[in-house]
Formats: structure tokens, C-alpha cells, sequence
């Protein structure tokens, strides 16, 4: 039907015939000529009607936003003033001869054609018409290449894409499983996947040696602005290469993103262990960008009698740091509260801090409700080892580590936000050296990535001092976000049998749940491993949002419902006998059906 995008018009095509389809973006009445601004995937021409092309202009008239039209006209250079050079085709305009109303639209429920404030809801529930708009169309345009250039570059790489079943057993990741029933086995479950892990793996087993797929993973578990219930990898295993080299292959391709489609060179990514990590940003996916670092004080706190201090201080699981802000002795009292605020929401009980006024002075030069509980003398040794200076502030965390860790860690990252402390756009690293497991809260052992990675160390090794055991894993980092994670994995199967131990599955669970995985390990597997990246949180970073949503078409709300087909919705009963299920509700939701 057309001849060009309206978005790739320009001076080029002076004089030219060219035949447009698209929507009406705006429609303006000046001085007896009709504009209307037509729009499609590419952009917004300016199209003109003067009442000497009767039927066209009589039709034009009747035109409203985002009519869907056919038209034909002439190119021709804007007239001297009228030029919009924050526009791709701002020089042109199109004289237009014809004009077929290909279909009428209702008034949108919101301007496309300026930037207006409405509400996530509001657009979800329009997400056809909110698609429209071109920041959407942007966004989604650089997702999909994203996803060309990723192919291009793993095909040469010789990665083949392989898919693997949506239907299948639970693959634990860490999440709940969205579960489907089975009418033929009535009774019976598929899981969806939380990930292809076990397939790739498999996958390897079988001979593939390089593996790529796109792919849907579905993980039902607390969603915030970041995650989605469906959400998509770009999930990669590979035969007979050590961590070093899949770090460097995926290295490769993101910075092949950033450089192609972003013009942005990340260069190199450091590496740093995992206990670095948290020792100094409180957090195994720090974010480079903000100068702000912990600093453990516990041994300068062992004598003094403040039991908030002096607890931790002296406890082994416990970890008392400091968290020193350039400039931020400005903070008001009201900021600070709002700070203590945010760190209860990690579990902090509190939120103890020092100004820093005149130094000179010593203890006197210093602000503080707990310089009397420190005494002066412990309180300088700490000046000295943050080497404070006048203007600076002073936060301190003291509790279980892992509540000093996670609220220090958030911290840091508010206040780099809230002050604006980046020194830089984008900051990658890989963390590396991660321990095995992590303890749960009843003093169980889990897997910190999921139970095929490999460890450092030999089975018997792993079975005397699984705490202290470290993984062949590695996270990739970016800003803040893990935008991918991977790990060697287990190839023997005595290693993975040892590994199930000493997570507590017993050997009947053992072969009941993986049973073919331990069998595809002991037929000739070849040493392996890989990676996956979020593709929709890789996406959202390279767009400059937060909000993972902008990102997907069709996404959920954070509480895992789609307001477009408001998704998930009740099945009939017929559908319910079918499956074998019964519904049953509780008391307060039954009198409402
Ligand atoms: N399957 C892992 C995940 O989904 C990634 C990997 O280890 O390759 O996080």
C-alpha cells in the first residue's frame, strides 16, 4: 500500500510522489489549510491539504486522531521558517493529492502526541494504543535488535538454537513453580520452566557443544520493578571451555550491544570475588557508579560498653561497618529520619550517625547522639580510619551481617540516587568466587545459584566444610543489576549425588526429581558450562528506565495480573472436571462467587 515510512521522508525526496499509511498523529486547522502529522513505526511526516484538492481536502476535514489513513501527495521542501529541526523529517512536508480513510478510530483514552502523565494502570489497560506512542515504539524496536544482534553473534560463534520444553519437570532456580495440570494423567502436574537449565545441560551431554535459545522462563515469586512472572533469557551453554573463556564470549556480546546500538564502550569488565563484594557494598551486585564503600569498624568497637556496638562487634555472625557520604553532613534531620526509615525496611533497627563539622576540634568538632555511648577516643580512631573530613556524614550499621550488608548496601545506593553521587554511566563487573551454599534462616543449607554448579574443591572436601565451599560461578553486573549469571556446572555424577546430600535430598528424591539428569551425567557427559542473561532487564538498562515493564509489550503488574486481558482469569466448571480439579474457597471468598 505505501511507498515509504513517513519517518524516512527528507529533502532527498524532493519532488517526489510518495504514498503514506500510518495514523493520525495531530490535526491542525490553519488559515483555510488542513496539517495533519501522520504516523507510523518510523517517525511523523507533516502532511498538508490546501481546499484547492476538493475531495482530499474535504476528507482531511474529517479526520481525527489516530484515524488510520492512506495518502499520496508530493514532497516538497518546508517553507523558510517552518523547518523543525528536532524532527527527522522537520525539513520536509508532503503536499497531499489523495486520501483514503482506511479506518475511523473512538477518541484515545490518553494524548499520543504529547507527553502526559497517566497512570501505569490507565496504560496497561490501553496497552495497543500506549504501544503507539514512539518512545514505546523505540523501546521495543531496540529489544528486537537486542535479540538480531545476539543471534548474529552467537551463529558465528557457532552456537546453535535449540528449544527446549515449555512442559517439564520443575527446574529449581529459587522461585515457585507455575504449575499446569495434565487432563490425560488426571492429577498430575507440568511445571513451566524456571529456567532450561537441566535441558542445556543435557543438551551438552548430548553432543550440541555450543547452545543458544531466546526463551520464556516463568518463576512465580514476589515481583518488583524489576522482575516479571514471564520474563526472558538469552540462555547459553557451551562444551569443553573453562569460566575464563564464557566469561569472555559473553563479555563479548554485551559489549557488542552497547557499541553497536548504543555507541557506549564498556571496556573491560574487572572481576572481584564475591566477599569483596559484600565486604565493601554490602551487595554481590554493587553498583560501581557511587564512590560510597563500607568499612568495617567492629575492632575498634570490641571494648566499649554500647551494647548496640558492642553486640554485634563481639558476635560472629554479627558485623558492625561504616558508610562515610562526602558532603552529606548537609542532610537535615528529616532526611535522616526518612534514611532510618528506609534502613527498617532491611531489617535495621536504627540508623546511628556522626557529622562531621570541624575536625580540628576533635570529638568537639563532631555531631553525633552516640559520640557519648563511643567515648572520644573510639570515635576519632574511626575518623581517622574513614579519614573523615568537615562536611562529611557518618552512618554506621551494626547488627547480624547480613542485616548490615543488606541495609548499608540499599543505603548506599539511595544516597546515590538521592545525591546524585555517579561518576560515571555505566559500570560492569563480574563477581566471581561465590560460596556454594547459603545458610536459610532454620540453619539449612541452599544452593546460592542452583545445585549443578560446580565446585571449587573435591567431593570430600565439600562434604567435610559445605559452608565454606566456593562455587565456579559468576554473576555479570551492571549498575547495580545482575543482568546475567552462569557457572561450570557439575559433570560427574558422584559430584552431583554429593551435592544433593549435603542440600538434605535423600536418594529416593534424588532419582525421583533428577533422576535424568544423574543418568545423562553418567553416559559420557563432557565437562560444561554457561550463562544467562535477562534479556528484559538488559533491555531496561540500555533504555534508561527502572520500570521493567516498559520494556515487554504485554507485561504484568507487580501483583502478576494482565489488565489488558485480565489474565489469570476463573475456567469453567466443565474445563475443571476435565482436569480433575476442585475449587476450593475459603469462606469470605466463596459468598462472593
Ligand atoms: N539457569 C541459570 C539461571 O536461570 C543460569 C545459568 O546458570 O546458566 O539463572
Amino acid at each position: 500500500m505505501r511507498s515509504h515510512y513517513c519517518g524516512e521522508l527528507d529533502l532527498s525526496l524532493d519532488g517526489q510522489e510518495v504514498t503514506l499509511c500510518g495514523w493520525v498523529h495531530r490535526r491542525r486547522d490553519h488559515g483555510g489549510v488542513i496539517f495533519l502529522d501522520m504516523r507510523d513505526r518510523e517517525g511523523v511526516a507533516q502532511v498538508v491539504f490546501d481546499p484547492d484538492t476538493v475531495d482530499a481536502f474535504a476528507l482531511a476535514d474529517k479526520c481525527r486522531s489516530e484515524y488510520v489513513l492512506k495518502i499520496t501527495g508530493r514532497v516538497r521542501p518546508r517553507p523558510e521558517g517552518t523547518v523543525n529541526p528536532n524532527m527527522r523529517t522537520g525539513e520536509i512536508e508532503v503536499l497531499g493529492k489523495q486520501l483514503e480513510i482506511l479506518n475511523s478510530a473512538l477518541t484515545p483514552p490518553f494524548q499520543l502526541d504529547e507527553f502526559t502523565d497517566v497512570g501505569e494502570d490507565v496504560r496497561l489497560r490501553n496497552r495497543v494504543v500506549d504501544l503507539r506512542r514512539p518512545e514505546m515504539q523505540d523501546k521495543l524496536i531496540l529489544r528486537s535488535k537486542v535479540t538480531s544482534l545476539v543471534r548474529r553473534y552467537l551463529e558465528e560463534k557457532g552456537f546453535l538454537d535449540i528449544e527446549t520444553p515449555m512442559l517439564t519437570r520443575a527446574t529449581p532456580e529459587g522461585a515457585r513453580d507455575y504449575l499446569v495440570p495434565s487432563r490425560v494423567h488426571g492429577g498430575s502436574f507440568y511445571a513451566l520452566p524456571q529456567s532450561p537449565q537441566l535441558f542445556k545441560q543435557m543438551l551438552m551431554a548430548s553432543g550440541f557443544d555450543r547452545y543458544y535459545q531466546i526463551v520464556k522462563c516463568f518463576r512465580d515469586e514476589d515481583l518488583r520493578a524489576d522482575r516479571q512472572p514471564e520474563f526472558t533469557q538469552i540462555d547459553i551453554e557451551t562444551s569443553f571451555l573453562e569460566e575464563e573463556q564464557i566469561m569472555g564470549i559473553t563479555e563479548g556480546l554485551v559489549k557488542e550491544m552497547f557499541q553497536q546500538l548504543k555507541d557506549v564502550d564498556l571496556g573491560e569488565f574487572p572481576h572481584m570475588t564475591y566477599a569483596e563484594a559484600m565486604s565493601r557494598f554490602g551487595s554481590d551486585k554493587p553498583d560501581l557508579r557511587i564512590p560510597l564503600e563500607l568499612v568495617d569498624v567492629a575492632d575498634l568497637m570490641a571494648g566499649v560498653e554500647f551494647k548496640v556496638f558492642k553486640g554485634p562487634a563481639e558476635d560472629p555472625k554479627g558485623r558492625v561497618a561504616a558508610l562515610k557520604v562526602t558532603g552529606g553532613a548537609e542532610l537535615s534531620r528529616k532526611q535522616i529520619d526518612e534514611y532510618t526509615k528506609f534502613v527498617g525496611i532491611y531489617g535495621a533497627k536504627g540508623l546511628a550517625w556522626i557529622k562531621v563539622n570541624a575536625i580540628e576540634n576533635g570529638a568537639n568538632g563532631l555531631q553525633s547522639p552516640i559520640i557519648k555511648f563511643l567515648g572520644d577516643d573510639v570515635t576519632m580512631k574511626i575518623m581517622e580510619r574513614l579519614d573523615a573530613q568537615n562536611g562529611d556524614i557518618v552512618f554506621f550499621g551494626a547488627d547480624k551481617e547480613t542485616v548490615v550488608n543488606e541495609a548499608l548496601g540499599a543505603l548506599r545506593c539511595k544516597l546515590g540516587e538521592d545525591l546524585n553521587l555517579y561518576t560515571r554511566d555505566w559500570a560492569p563487573l563480574w563477581v566471581v568466587d561465590f560460596p556454594m551454599f547459603e545458610e536459610t534462616d532454620k540453619g539449612a543449607l541452599t544452593a546460592l545459584h542452583h545445585p549443578f554448579t560446580a565446585p571449587t574443591c573435591t567431593a570430600e572436601e565439600l562434604k567435610a566444610n559445605p559452608a565454606q565451599a566456593l562455587s565456579r560461578a559468576y554473576d555479570m553486573v551492571l549498575n547495580g543489576y545482575e543482568v546475567g549469571g552462569g557457572s561450570v556446572r557439575i559433570h560427574k555424577e558422584d559430584m552431583q549425588q554429593t551435592v544433593f546430600e549435603v542440600l538434605d535430598i535423600e536418594q529416593e528424591e534424588q532419582r525421583e526429581k533428577f533422576g535424568f539428569l544423574l543418568d545423562a551425567l553418567q553416559y559420557g557427559a563432557p565437562p560444561h558450562g554457561g550463562l544467562a542473561f535477562g534479556l528484559d532487564r538488559l533491555v531496561m538498562l540500555m533504555t534508561g528506565t527502572t520500570n521493567i515493564r516498559e520494556v515487554i509489550a504485554f507485561p504484568k503488574t507487580q501483583s502478576a495480573s494482565c489488565l489488558l486481558t485480565q489474565a489469570p482469569g476463573e475456567v469453567d466448571a466443565q474445563q475443571l472436571r476435565d482436569l480433575n480439579i476442585r475449587i476450593r474457597r475459603d469462606p469470605a471468598s466463596a459468598t462472593s462467587h
